[in-house]
C-alpha cells in the first residue's frame, strides 16, 4: 500500500476525504486538469481502503500505529507533506530541532552562542518545509509546470510525433530546485555577524543534512508501513 493512501484513509478531516462524497465533488474544470485528476485517483484508492477487505480501515489504523511506534518522525513528516497536517508539521520541526542541537558542528554552536536553540528551530522549520514541498503547490513548481517532463524537441522532430523526456532541471520531481539563500537570510536575522563565507563553510552543509534527514526518516516510515501492510 502506498503511504499516501493510508494517510488519506486514516484522516477523516482531510479535505480530499471530504470530496469523496459524490454530492460534494466539485464539478469545476479543476477536476479535469492534470493535478485534479491525480488528486481524484488518490481519493478513489483511499475510499477503497476505507471500504474494507485487504487494507481495510482498521488494518490501516493498526499499520499506522506500528509505524508511529517505530518511526514517529518519518510518519509525522509524511502527514505534514501529504495531508498538510499542521500539528504533525510542528511535531516534526520540534524533533528535528532537538536532533539539530545535538548534531550541530562545533563551529556552528560557537557562532550561534546563546541563539543556538532559536537558530536550530528556524533551520528545522525551513528543512521540514523544504521536504514538504509538492508539485501541486504553484510556487514550488519547476519550469516544466510540475510535471517533471518536457518535450524532447529533437526526438519529436525526428519521429514526427510528440516525444517527452524527463526534465533535466528537476530530474522528474516537478519541483523548483532550491538554494540555501533563504536559510542564510533567516539565520543572519538572528546572528547579524554571520558572513556569507562562514555560512558557506560551516552552516550550509549542516542545513542540507537536516533536509536529507527528513527524506531518510520519511523513507524509513514508508518501509515500515509497506512491510506491515504487505501480508
Ligand atoms: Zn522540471
Amino acid at each position: 500500500m502506498r503511504i499516501e493512501h493510508a494517510l488519506l484513509a486514516s484522516s477523516p478531516k482531510s479535505p480530499s476525504i471530504m470530496s469523496m462524497a459524490p454530492e460534494t465533488k466539485p464539478q469545476s474544470k479543476l477536476t479535469t486538469d492534470k493535478d485534479g485528476v491525480q488528486q481524484e485517483r488518490r481519493v478513489v484508492r483511499a475510499s477503497q481502503c476505507h471500504a474494507g477487505g485487504q487494507g481495510g480501515y482498521t488494518d490501516v489504523m493498526v499499520a499506522l500505529g506500528i509505524t508511529q511506534s517505530r518511526e514517529a518522525q518519518g510518519l509525522s513528516l509524511l502527514y505534514a507533506k501529504f495531508n498538510k497536517d499542521k500539528s504533525e508539521r510542528e511535531k516534526a520541526i520540534e524533533r528535528l530541532a532537538q536532533h539539530a542541537i545535538k548534531q550541530a558542528p562545533k563551529l556552528v554552536g560557537k557562532a550561534a552562542g546563546r541563539q543556538m536553540a532559536r537558530c536550530m528551530v528556524l533551520l528545522s522549520k525551513l528543512a521540514v518545509d523544504d521536504f514538504c514541498r509538492t508539485a501541486d503547490i504553484e510556487r514550488a513548481r519547476c519550469r516544466c509546470g510540475g510535471s517533471g517532463k518536457v518535450y524532447d524537441i529533437a526526438a519529436t522532430k525526428a519521429g514526427g510525433k510528440a516525444v517527452e523526456k524527463t526534465c533535466s532541471r528537476c530530474h522528474g520531481t516537478g519541483l523548483k530546485p532550491t538554494t540555501t539563500a533563504p536559510a542564510y537570510k533567516v539565520v543572519k536575522g538572528l546572528l547579524p555577524d554571520l558572513s556569507q563565507p562562514t555560512w558557506n563553510r560551516n552552516w550550509q552543509r549542516f542545513y542540507q543534512m537536516l533536509i536529507s534527514k527528513c527524506y531518510q526518516d520519511a523513507e524509513a516510515a514508508e518501509r515500515v508501513l509497506s512491510r506491515v501492510t504487505s501480508n
